[in-house]
């Protein structure tokens, strides 16, 4: 039996956040281990038996069971509030393993159309095992709704969007799933649970890419998938057995101690970014803005009541002067780091037209309301003072252009 940690029943998050996982070893150590081994030795070929064929829980083999590993899917599945929890080698092996664990040749899929590209992607990729996939609008409802079909089984949403921030409404979305006998799974990359936990609000999966805000110091690629563990183990588990999109037990550590300092860092850049979205609002080189924590957000309402109260540590903005008027203003900067990842305590800037968004063609990015001049800046915690300052010498340059 893999022990629990002997935590009380009552600990809060934040406690947890530090505190959840397996009870230490023998030799007491306080930080948790990283146990770096393929596989586990046990005590003679009687238990060997009993644990392989699952009559004793133990761990056996990494492709499946690790204890750093087991550590970090504990504590997310804390902080989530779910009862499950499976780490996976990156995001999108999280939704390939959601995909493959839940669903067969035959069922439909409802997935807003403002989700990250390359689950887009993936999702059209199911097409050819018979998994046909309908992409709606991110806000409407009653898109989501009239899409649903007899053989829907699964909804999936990502909430707010990269790069406009729109909000879903997960709660809405969940009451839809459960009428037509469908699961809810939301991709909780940009709020994680620090700010927004989507099972409070009827979603049955939450979806992660431990990459961004878990691992927080853009270290490693992971990913996790939280739930009831009766469909984690009864349904996902199996999968992970057998096709093997394993995590590995070295960014299972950097999560597990990167969920230790979440909550600040997440409320900390959210802040910065709330900061920035408003210095930006009164920028004259700035035509619009987009954060969910901006009263002009025009899902503010929704945004707030979902994520604790708090935009997120992303926003968007469109520069004057389109593709070159963009460029500039992040050729200008001298401390933002110009990629495309996020979640990082560095401050990152792209342009989503020609990056994240460069594969779709003008017209659909027209339609999704990525223009040229478009740029996203997922906050980390420098100065605010000197983010600003950042931005500002781009952006003086196109006012007086
Ligand atoms: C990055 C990202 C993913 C994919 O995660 P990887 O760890 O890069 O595989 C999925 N969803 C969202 C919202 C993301 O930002």
């Amino acid at each position: 039996m893999i022990r629990k940690t002997d935590l009380p029943a009552d600990a809060r998050r934040d406690t947890l956040a530090v505190r959840e996982g397996l009870p230490r070893t023998e030799w007491g150590e306080n930080s948790e281990a990283l146990f770096i081994t393929s596989s586990f030795v046990h005590p003679d070929a009687e238990t060997a038996a009993r644990r392989f064929a699952n009559e004793e829980e133990a761990f056996v083999y990494s492709r499946f069971s690790n204890p750093t590993v087991t550590m970090m899917e504990r504590r997310l599945a804390a902080l989530e509030g779910t009862s499950g929890c499976i780490g996976t080698a990156s995001g999108m092996s999280a939704i390939l393993l959601l995909v493959l664990g839940l669903l067969k040749g035959g069922d439909h899929v409802v997935c807003s159309r403002s989700v990250f590209g390359s689950t887009i992607k993936l999702f059209q990729d199911f097409a050819k095992f018979g998994i046909e996939t309908t992409f709606v609008s991110q806000t409407e409802v009653a898109q989501w709704r009239d899409a649903m079909r007899p053989n829907t089984k699964l909804l999936f949403a990502e909430t707010p969007s990269n790069p406009l921030t729109e909000t879903c409404d997960i709660r809405a979305l969940a009451e839809i799933a459960h009428a037509g006998g469908a699961k809810l799974a939301v991709d909780n990359c940009f709020c994680t649970p620090a700010l927004q936990r989507p099972v409070e609000f009827g979603a049955d999966f939450v979806v992660h890419s431990g990459t961004k805000f878990l691992d927080g110091q853009g270290r490693v690629v992971a990913g996790a998938v939280c739930g009831p563990a009766e469909a984690i183990d009864g349904q996902l588990v199996p999968v992970m057995r057998s096709a093997g999109m394993a995590l590995s037990p070295f960014n299972a550590w950097v999560v597990l101690k990167g969920l230790e300092t979440l909550s600040i860092r997440l409320k900390a850049q959210s802040e910065r970014a709330l900061a920035l979205a408003r210095w930006l609002e009164a920028h004259p080189a700035v035509e619009r803005v987009y954060h969910p924590g901006l009263e002009s957000h025009p899902q503010h309402a929704l945004a707030m009541a979902q994520q604790d109260g708090c935009g997120g540590a992303v926003v968007s903005f469109i520069a004057r002067g389109e593709r070159a008027g963009a460029f500039a203003v992040i050729d200008a900067t001298r401390i933002c780091s110009i990629t495309s990842n996020l979640g990082d305590t560095k401050t990152t800037i792209t342009h989503p037209a020609s990056t994240s968004h460069g594969r779709l063609s003008e017209d659909q990015r027209q339609a999704a309301g990525i223009t040229q001049g478009m740029i996203r800046v997922a906050v980390g915690l420098e100065d605010i003072e000197d983010l600003k300052a950042d931005l500002a010498r781009g952006l003086d340059q196109l006012k007086l252009a």
